[in-house]
């Protein structure tokens, strides 16, 4: 389908496992879509099928540079999202959610662009609030190992809602909250990737701490259909809004679900928890309920099959 009205995207973060599927959206819906990405955490796997289809383009190019291009729309999600991942470079990440943001605000702001911001529910830290609404200002170590990554995002969040009261600029913020699927990366370390591919191989399953923090998983494409949802919302409704599955679980529970989908031999084996690791977090989706008429569909369980299909394949099992 080729539309003459199509919108032109920019997708920042684009050959990475949720810009990926963004782009496989916005393709199938018709839009002019370019794809940029540095490939620091993502890979040109994740987007070859798209490759030759009329409105789709790949830059290679990095966010912490200016970036002179005519667009109507910006999904900006460039940013490594797993603690291995961002806590690798940190400095980099730093710059990537900070210089990222003001590049994509100063192109957004010349071109009269509607942006909207892939945040995250790191904005709230280790939450004394539970589960965690919009109105809560969370609780975040400014100089822990994982303060590059969520005090990157909230300086990111900052920036936006400055650019909207000074530059009158359109924008739109998403909290995300963990998100799981086919082209996670099986090397990331997020808990996900790691259990199935532990699974998968009859390797033990690795639990950080006492595996009873939580987490709540979103399905990916839930998380999509959000992210979509609110770039096309009323231009009055900016956010932050929180894009999550509420259903909590403990990463014990996690790992057992794991291992009655993939079935095998792995044992449990517990290891020391990461500095500064949450206790708990689960998103209240009240406000994308009622502003956009949104909630998650997917159970965890079918979620996880989808995913672990995906694993095997990419590992040949
Ligand atoms: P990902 O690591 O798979 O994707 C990030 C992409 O950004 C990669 O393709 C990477 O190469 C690219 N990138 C990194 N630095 C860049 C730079 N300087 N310039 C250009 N491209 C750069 O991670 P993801 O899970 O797809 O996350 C996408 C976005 O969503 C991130 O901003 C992340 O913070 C946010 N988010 C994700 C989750 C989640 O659970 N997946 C949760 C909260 C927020
Ligand atoms: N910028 C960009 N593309 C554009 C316009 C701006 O990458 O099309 C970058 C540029 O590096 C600039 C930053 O965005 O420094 C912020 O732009 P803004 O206009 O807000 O600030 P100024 O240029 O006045 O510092
Ligand atoms: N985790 C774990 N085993 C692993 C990887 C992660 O028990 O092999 C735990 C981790 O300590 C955290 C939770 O799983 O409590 C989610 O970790 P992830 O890195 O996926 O995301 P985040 O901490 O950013 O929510």
């Amino acid at each position: 389908m080729i539309r003459l009205d199509a919108n032109r995207v920019l997708v920042t973060g684009g050959a990475g496992f949720l810009g990926s599927h963004l782009c496989d959206r916005l393709i199938a819906e018709g839009e002019d879509v370019l794809c940029l990405d540095n490939f620091y955490t993502g890979i040109k796997r994740n987007v070859e099928h798209l490759m030759g289809r009329p409105g789709f383009e790949l830059i290679r190019h990095g966010v912490t540079f200016p970036l002179y291009l005519e667009v109507d729309r910006i999904y900006n999600l460039a940013c490594p999202a797993s603690p291995v991942h961002y806590q690798f470079d940190p400095v980099q990440t730093t710059k990537t959610s900070v210089h990222g943001a003001i590049n994509m605000l100063g192109l957004a702001k010349r071109v009269k662009a509607l942006i909207l911001q892939a945040s995250t529910s790191e904005v709230y830290g280790d939450p004394e609030v539970h589960p965690q609404p919009e109105s809560y200002w969370g609780r975040v170590n400014p100089i822990g190992i994982r303060s590059c990554y969520d005090e990157g995002k909230r300086c990111a969040e900052t920036l936006f809602f400055d650019y909207h009261r000074q530059h009158q600029l359109e924008i739109k913020v998403i909290r995300i909250f963990n998100t799981y699927g086919p082209r996670m990366h099986p090397n990331d370390g997020r808990v996900v990737s790691n259990f199935i591919v532990q699974a998968l191989k009859g390797k033990d399953i690795t639990i950080y701490g006492s595996g009873q923090q939580t987490r709540s998983f979103c399905y990916v494409d839930d998380l999509i259909d959000g992210m979509v949802r609110m770039m096309n919302s009323d231009p009055a409704f900016i956010g932050p809004v929180n894009i999550g599955n509420p259903g909590e679980f403990t990463m014990l529970e996690l790992a057992e679900l794991i291992l009655k989908i993939v079935g095998g031999k792995s044992k449990l084996v517990f290891e020391p928890l990461p500095q500064d690791d949450p206790k708990q977090r689960q998103p209240d989706i009240a406000l994308a309920q009622s502003a956009l008429s949104w909630e998650p569909k997917v159970k965890l369980e079918d979620g996880l099959k989808e995913t672990v299909s995906y694993f095997k394949t990419i590992l040949a099992i």
